[in-house]
């Protein structure tokens, strides 16, 4: 059986079975794709037995990243520049490691041509997201990124291991190209407390998506953002990096994109 999954907790809200399964379709190749529930602290044992049902591959979510970072016996260079994990090939008795969360961000903005040579971003977070997304961006080309983190030790303390003379603290005057939203306040339905004006004139994109994320957006707009986008298409776009590194060809995204969109409107 071509047996995958996605292990994370909670994890029933989950769209990757979903998006596995019609990419599977699209391409002629049959697979099953199941969510596990995987407490904090239990992902090695749930790798275990996953793999001795035949499981070949998973992908991990909240809170479990860094869990499959330690887990991984080898790593590809995104995902330990990332110091997370989101996607796990099992083969030889070896856990590959890998990271398509930035590469995910990273063709979405394409995909909505916000371009990223030369821009100016401000990226708020700096939990497991952030710190998968920020060497994709780096590599786009951008001029500068301010770090904003709600506890800013864990910033600094990042940024200087990073240590890249384009990343900075964000100054009273900073504008910005473009906004990302890497905390998980809109999981709480909350705002992260940045000054109004980060938004004016500036592209604002939050990695949560639909109605999760309407707050955030409907904020930045009424302060001036030029666009909104939320992180659907990321989303949709780092489950055809993790399908690709499994099956070995990347799926057309756009039929995924429309179903999905359509539900969540
Ligand atoms: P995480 O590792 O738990 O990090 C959470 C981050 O959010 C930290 O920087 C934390 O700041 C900050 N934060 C939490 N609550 C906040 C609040 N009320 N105000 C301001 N900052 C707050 O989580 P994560 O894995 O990075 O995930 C972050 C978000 O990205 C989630 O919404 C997740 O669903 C989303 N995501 C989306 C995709 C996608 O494909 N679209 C992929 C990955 C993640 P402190 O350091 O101060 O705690």
């Amino acid at each position: 059986m071509n047996l995958y999954a996605v292990f994370g907790y909670p994890i029933e809200h989950s769209l990757s079975p979903r998006i596995h399964a019609q990419f599977g379709r699209q391409l002629g190749i049959t697979l099953v794709y199941e969510r596990r529930a995987v407490p904090p602290g239990s992902l090695a044992q749930a790798v275990e037995r996953f793999r001795e049902e035949g499981g070949r591959g998973a992908n991990v979510t909240v809170p479990l990243k860094g869990e499959a970072y330690a887990l991984a016996s080898m790593r590809t260079p995104r995902a330990e520049r990332a110091g997370a994990v989101n996607t796990l090939s099992f083969a030889d008795g070896a856990i590959l490691g890998d990271n398509t969360d930035g590469d995910g961000l990273v063709v979405d903005l394409a995909y909505h041509q916000v371009p990223l040579s030369a821009a100016r971003l401000l990226l708020l977070g700096a939990g497991g997201a952030a710190q998968g997304i920020l060497g994709p961006l780096l590599d786009a080309g951008v001029e500068r990124i301010a770090v904003w983190n709600r506890t800013p030790g864990r910033a600094q303390e990042w940024l200087a291991r990073v240590g890249d003379a384009r990343l900075h603290r964000p100054a009273a005057d900073d504008s910005y190209d473009l906004v990302i939203n890497a905390t998980a306040a809109s999981l709480g339905h909350a705002l992260p407390p940045v000054p109004d004006t980060v938004f004016r004139d500036a592209v604002v994109y939050d990695l949560a998506y639909g109605p999760i994320a309407g707050r955030f957006l409907a904020h930045a707009r009424a302060q001036g953002a030029s666009r909104v986008l939320d992180g659907l298409g990321m989303l949709i776009e780092q489950a055809a990096s993790a399908f690709c590194v499994w099956h070995g060809v990347r799926p057309d995204t756009a039929g995924v994109r429309a179903l999905l969109r359509d539900e969540l409107a």
